[in-house]
């Protein structure tokens, strides 16, 4: 189990690559994406952490495999996830829609649907100060999600809505692919400096067995291909690429 601790969220890195974010505040903690349950009561217990709710992202058993036992143990505890998903999500409590703004531990969180990885991806935006992202798997640091419910088309609208957001936000994705990213993408831009530095700079963090998530947006825009794709065209034959990439 590996921590890492910005400004007040911690990442649980389990199975083989994913990252369960935990969102703290005064005693109270959030969810996003329980791919498991243990390590998350662990963290809770130890910490004397009160759990109020769960953020889904999407569908993927990777994402919502804990859910249910978290339910056990916590039986109030708010499910958000979206309403077109409900079949997918059935312990959903609170079902929602691209652009509705909720109140999570005092912050506003806003929804924006993301489709493409799958055809009912959302993310949460916290738009304060400093500006957080939950992107779940639409985007990772050097690669974004497979696209496969959705279109090239919807992901690449995705990617452009995130590129729209303000560029000092941390975005925190669902996968420790980062270095693997890297490398393909370092295989098409052989010269790009860039992401030269991205990757020792990542290698280092990983040595130290240290996540190299959460991202931040403008600093991602200069290293992500996906993100510097001018246009759909560009941006299909990337993902179709990188799809063939082993
Ligand atoms: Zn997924
Ligand atoms: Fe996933």
């Amino acid at each position: 189990m590996e921590f890492n601790k910005a400004q007040n969220i911690i990442g649980i890195k389990v199975l083989s690559d994913n990252v369960i974010w935990l969102w703290e505040k005064d005693k109270s903690v959030v969810v996003i994406d329980p791919s498991v349950h243990e390590p998350v009561l662990k963290y809770i217990d130890e910490n004397n952490l009160y759990l109020k709710a769960i953020l889904q992202t999407h569908h993927h058993s990777d994402h919502i495999g804990g859910t249910k036992y978290l339910i056990e143990k916590w039986p109030n505890v708010k499910v958000i996830a979206s309403s077109k998903d409900k079949k997918r999500i059935p312990f959903q409590n609170i079902s929602v829609e691209d652009g509705e703004i909720l109140n999570i531990l005092g912050e506003e969180v806003k929804i924006i649907e993301v489709l493409g990885h799958t055809s009912t991806h959302i993310a949460f935006f916290l738009n304060g100060k400093n500006p957080i992202l939950f992107i779940g798997d639409t985007l990772f640091s050097g690669g974004c999600g497979r696209i496969f419910e959705g279109t090239y088309q919807q992901m690449y609208s995705s990617l452009e809505r995130i590129k729209s957001l303000p560029k000092n936000t941390l975005i925190y994705c669902a996968h420790e692919y980062t270095k693997a990213n890297l490398l393909w993408a370092l295989n098409l831009k052989p010269e790009d400096q860039n992401i030269k530095n991205k990757l020792l700079h990542v290698e280092k963090k990983l040595s130290f067995n240290e996540l190299t998530i959460p991202f931040l947006l403008d600093e991602e825009m200069k290293i992500n291909l996906f993100l510097r794709a001018k246009n759909l065209e560009e941006f299909a034959f990337l993902r179709a690429n990188k799809d063939l990439w082993v």
